[in-house]
This record gives C-alpha cells, sequence and structure tokens, in this order.
C-alpha cells in the first residue's frame, strides 16, 4: 500500500468536491482510511490580529455554524463516518500538520486554490502546506486556476 491514511482539507467552496473525489479514488486504490477536516479561522486573523474588542461570542457562533456546515457537507459523502470529520481552529497550516500528525496521516489532498476576491491576496493555502508538512502533500489543479 502507497498510502494508508489520506487527510484531505476543505474550505466548503463549490471546488472542494473534485479535491474529495481525488482523494476519495485515491484512498479507494490504496485501500486506505479518508478523513477530512476544515479549519475556522480566527476572525482576529483576518483583521491582522489587533482588533479592539472581545470576538469570543462571535468565534463561537462562527464554531458553531462551521460545525453544522461540516455535517450538510460531508453528509453528500456518507463514507466518511463522524470520527473521519474533523473541525480545527487556528490557523489552516498548523492545524491541518497538526492533525496529519496526530491521526497518522501520510497523505494531506488540498485544493490548488479555493479562495475569491480579496481573499486571494492572502496567498495559497495549498503552498503554505508545503512547508513543514509532516507528510507527502498533493494539490489538486482546479480547472477555474487556468
Ligand atoms: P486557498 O489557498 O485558500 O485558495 O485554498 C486552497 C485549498 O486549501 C482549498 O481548495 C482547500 O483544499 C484548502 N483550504 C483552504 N482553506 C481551508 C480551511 N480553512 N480549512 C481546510 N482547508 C482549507
Amino acid at each position: 500500500m502507497i498510502y494508508q491514511h489520506v487527510l484531505v482539507a476543505v474550505d466548503f467552496t463549490e471546488e472542494c468536491h473534485p479535491v474529495i473525489q481525488r482523494a476519495q479514488t485515491l484512498a479507494r486504490a490504496c485501500n486506505a482510511r479518508l478523513s477530512l477536516v476544515h479549519v475556522v479561522e480566527p476572525m482576529a486573523m483576518a483583521f491582522g490580529g489587533d482588533v479592539p474588542m472581545d470576538l469570543s461570542m462571535l468565534q463561537q457562533q462562527q464554531f458553531e455554524q462551521a460545525r453544522e456546515r461540516l455535517n450538510t457537507f460531508s453528509g453528500q459523502y456518507p463514507e466518511l463516518a463522524a470520527d473521519q470529520r474533523h473541525l480545527a481552529y487556528g490557523q489552516p497550516r498548523q492545524e491541518i500538520h497538526r492533525l496529519a500528525e496526530e491521526q497518522q496521516c501520510d497523505l494531506i489532498v488540498v485544493g490548488s486554490h479555493g479562495r475569491h476576491g480579496l481573499a486571494l491576496l492572502l496567498g495559497s493555502t495549498a503552498n503554505d502546506l508545503l512547508h513543514g508538512a509532516p507528510c507527502d502533500v498533493l494539490a489538486v489543479r482546479l480547472k477555474k486556476a487556468d
């Protein structure tokens, strides 16, 4: 077996579906386990980390909404059992690397892009994930990047 545990990272955009499908195909071909992760990014990070107000209530709501989205989203992939869906909170690179290590994943699958508009200026998660990755990383090239 080439890979034993594949971790696919999703941002809940429509473009995630081909990324999950690629991860599923690979996992099936290797007879590997498949897990999925979404990372909720702290609101303060979006504002450069310096916000003069208490965001804890908003962040709690943000996390709960993300949990609902994760459940709805993963419902489209019945082979992903509840213990194969993960929600993390923090910086995507750090959290995805941490989870990959914790779950002993040997491949992370990610989309080559996903962000739109202004968020594009923040850079590529796929690129970021390569640095210091605890295992192989596959960036699935998405057609809209052309
Ligand atoms: P981006 O570089 O933000 O355009 O995103 C590229 C890819 O990184 C997406 O297609 C997802 O696979 C993954 N990704 C981006 N943001 C997140 C996130 N918050 N949680 C998990 N995966 C993410």
